[in-house]
C-alpha cells in the first residue's frame, strides 16, 4: 500500500549525502565511540530546536510551544546549524566507529546536506505555497493524548500567537508558485479552518482551564482564522503570469532521489529497471491467463489483445471477495495463519510478545486507505501498533463493491502480508530492537516499503497460497502498481509525460480503475520521488539477497538472511549491504 505506514509523522525529511561520506578532514582528532554517541544526542536535541514541528510530529514534546517563522533569518540559522554540525561530524574518524555508528554517521551527514540543498537549491519555500499550513500539527496535538489537554492547549495558545507573522513570512517567500500547489494550499488551508473553529473550540470548552484563559485562547482563534483567510486571499489574488512547472526536472529530481531514497542506483537506472519489469510482468500475466482461460471461460475465445485478455481474467477473479460486514474479521483471522506459515517454512523469527492490534480506522484518519499501520514513534517505542481497517460498511453499495473487488480474496492476503506479517509490522518489531535513535528518526522509506513489497514475493515463492496461478496473477497485478508508480513518477517529472499518457499507463497497462488512476495523477502532480521508494527498495533487497545467495552457495539460509537484514533497523539498503557483504 502507498503511504500506508505512519510513524505518527508525515514529515518527508529524509537524508542523504552530497559529498563523499568519509572525506578526511585534516583536523580530525581521535575520538572514541562514546564521544560519537554524545555527539548524536546533542545533534538531535539541537535539530529539534530548529525543527520543532518535526519534533512534535515524531513524539518529542519539549518544543511544542515553539513555532519557527519561515523567513531568511530562520533559514540562515538552519544553514548555520547544518554547517556547524557537519564540521563537528567530520572530526570523527569514520573507520574507528562501530558498524551501527557508521550508518548513523551517513544518515546524519545526509540529513545535514539535505537541509543545505533544500534551502539553497530546491527552494520549494518559494514555489510551493502548500508548505504553509498550521492546522495539521495542531490537529495532531489535539488528537494525541501524550499530555493533559490543558498543557496541550497552553502550547497551542503560544504557537497561535505567532501564526500571523508566520503567514506574513510565507507571503514574502512566494515567487512564481506552481499553480496546482497554489490550489492545494488554498484548499488545505481552508479545510484546516475546522481544526480551529470546531475541534479547538470544543477542546477548550471541555477543558478545566480557567474562564479567563479560555477567553484568551478563543480570542487568539479569531486572529488565527483571519491570518489563514488572508493567506488564502493573497494566493487567490496573486498575479502569477509565469508560474513554475509542477514537474521537478531532471537535475533537481536526481538530487532529491539521492537524498530521499539513498539508493546505490540513480533514478534513471531505477526507471529503466521498472520498464523492463513491466514487460516481464505482462508476459507472466499473459501466460497465466492463457493457462486459466478454459477453466473460467470455457470455449469462449481469448481476446487477441494480450492486455485485454489479462484484464478480463482479473475482473473475473476479482468477484471472489468477502462481504463488507465480514471484512475486518477476515483480516484479523488471517494474521495467525500467516504466522503459522512463516514458522512452518522457517522464514524468520516472529516475536509474538507484542501483538498487532486490529482496529476500525479512527475517525480522524477518515477513509484515507483501506488498511494502514500506525506505529509508535521513536520516543514511544513501547506504544501499541495498530492495524487500521477502513470502514467499508458505511460506503454506498456500489463503492463498497468496487473496494471489495479491488481487495478481493487474493489481494486481501497480499495486503496482510505487506501491511502486517512479515511486512511492515514485523519489520517494525525488529527495528524497535535497534537502540539507534538516528535510525528511527531518519527512517529510510525505501527500505521500509521495499521490505514490505519484497515479503509479498518471498511468501509466494515459498508456497504461500499453494502456488495457485490465480494468486500469482493477482500478485503480479498488485506488483504492477508499484512498478508503474515508479515509471509514472519519473516520466512525469523528468520526461514530461502528459495526463493522457499517464492515464493510458495506469488504466491500460496496469489495469487500474479510472478513479484510482485520476487520484494517482493528482498525487504525482503535487509530490515527487516518494512514489519511487517502493520499487527501488524492493529491487535493492531482492538484488542483495541474490548476491548473498551466490556468495554463500549451499551455506545460504533464508531465515538468517532475513533476520540479519532486519537487525540493522530502518537504514538504507545500500548501507545494510555494506555490512552484510
Ligand atoms: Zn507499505
Ligand atoms: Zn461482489
Amino acid at each position: 500500500m502507498e503511504k500506508d505506514i505512519s510513524f505518527k509523522i508525515l514529515i518527508i525529511f529524509c537524508i542523504c549525502i552530497l559529498s563523499a561520506c568519509n572525506n578526511k578532514s585534516s583536523k580530525q582528532v581521535k575520538m572514541n565511540n562514546q564521544d560519537f554517541d554524545t555527539y548524536q544526542n546533542q545533534f538531535i536535541e539541537q535539530l529539534w530546536s530548529y525543527y520543532p514541528d518535526w519534533a512534535t510530529n515524531i513524539g518529542y514534546h519539549k518544543n511544542d510551544s515553539m513555532m519557527i517563522i519561515p523567513n531568511d533569518e530562520a533559514r540562515n540559522a538552519q544553514k548555520e546549524f547544518a554547517i556547524n554540525s557537519l564540521n563537528k561530524l567530520h572530526l570523527f574518524e569514520f573507520k574507528s566507529l562501530n558498524n551501527s555508528q557508521k550508518i548513523d554517521y551517513h544518515l546524519i551527514e545526509n540529513q545535514l546536506n539535505k537541509i543545505l540543498w533544500m534551502i539553497d537549491e530546491e527552494k520549494s519555500y518559494q514555489w510551493d505555497p502548500s508548505q504553509y499550513n498550521v492546522s495539521g500539527l495542531i490537529a495532531v496535538m489535539l488528537s494525541e493524548n501524550y499530555a493533559p489537554i490543558e498543557k496541550r492547549l497552553h502550547d497551542i495558545h503560544l504557537r497561535m500567537k505567532k501564526i500571523p507573522s508566520y503567514y506574513e513570512a510565507a507571503k514574502q517567500n512566494i515567487k512564481n508558485p506552481v499553480v496546482i500547489l497554489t490550489d492545494l494550499a488554498k484548499n488545505q488551508n481552508i479545510g484546516g479552518l475546522t481544526t480551529f473553529e470546531k475541534d479547538l473550540k470544543d477542546s477548550i470548552q471541555n477543558s478545566n482551564l480557567l474562564p479567563e484563559k479560555k477567553q484568551e485562547i478563543l480570542l487568539e482563534i479569531s486572529n488565527t482564522v483571519a491570518a489563514i483567510q488572508d493567506y488564502v486571499k493573497f494566493l487567490d489574488t496573486l498575479s502569477n503570469p509565469t508560474p513554475r512547472d509542477f514537474r521537478l526536472g531532471s537535475d533537481l529530481y536526481e538530487k532529491k532521489f539521492e537524498f530521499d531514497i539513498q539508493s546505490i542506483y540513480t533514478a534513471q537506472q531505477i526507471y529503466d529497471s521498472a520498464l523492463a519489469r513491466k514487460s516481464y510482468l505482462h508476459e507472466q500475466m499473459y501466460k497465466i491467463t492463457t493457462q486459466l482461460w478454459p477453466q473460467y471461460f470455457g470455449s469462449k475465445p481469448i481476446p487477441d489483445d494480450k492486455l485485454k485478455a489479462i484484464r478480463e481474467m482479473i475482473d473475473t477473479l476479482s468477484v471472489n471477495h468477502v462481504t463488507p460486514a465480514e471484512y475486518q474479521d477476515a483480516i484479523a483471522a488471517q494474521l495467525p495463519q500467516l504466522i503459522a506459515f512463516i514458522k512452518k517454512k522457517n522464514l524468520l523469527y516472529i516475536d509474538e510478545s507484542k501483538p498487532l492490534i486490529v482496529r476500525r480506522e479512527p475517525a480522524y484518519m477518515a477513509g484515507v486507505s483501506i488498511a494502514s499501520i500506525s506505529a509508535p514513534g521513536p520516543y514511544d517505542k513501547s506504544g501499541n501498533t495498530y492495524y487500521n481497517v477502513g470502514n467499508i460498511e458505511n460506503l454506498t453499495a456500489e463503492l463498497a463493491e468496487s473496494h471489495l473487488r479491488e481487495y478481493n480474496h487474493y489481494i486481501m492476503q497480499i495486503l496482510n502480508i505487506h501491511e502486517a506479517i512479515p511486512g511492515h509490522y514485523t519489520q517494525l518489531v525488529y527495528a524497535n530492537q535497534n537502540p539507534s535513535l538516528v535510525k528511527s528518526i531518519f527512517a529510510n522509506g525505501a527500505m521500509i516499503e521495499g521490505w514490505a513489497v519484497y515479503t509479498e514475493q518471498m511468501m509466494l515463492e515459498n508456497g504461500y497460497g499453494n502456488n495457485e496461478p490465480e494468486m500469482w496473477l493477482m500478485w503480479y497485478k498488485w506488483h504492477l502498481r508499484t512498478v508503474c508508480n515508479t515509471i509514472l513518477d519519473y516520466s512525469v517529472h523528468v520526461n514530461g509525460m502528459t495526463e493522457d499518457e499517464a492515464l493510458h499507463l495506469l488504466m491500460d497497462e496496469a489495469f487500474q480503475q479510472k478513479a484510482e488512476a485520476l487520484g494517482k495523477w493528482t498525487r504525482v502532480s503535487v509530490s515527487s520521488v516518494q512514489l519511487m521508494s517502493y520499487y527501488t527498495g524492493y529491487k535493492e533487497i531482492h538484488d542483495l539477497r541474490e548476491q548473498i545467495k551466490q556468495k554463500l552457495g549451499s551455506q545460504f539460509d533464508l531465515k538468517s538472511f532475513h533476520e540479519k537484514f532486519l537487525s540493522f533497523g530502518n537504514a538504507p539498503v545500500k548501507y545494510i549491504k555494506e555490512e552484510m557483504l
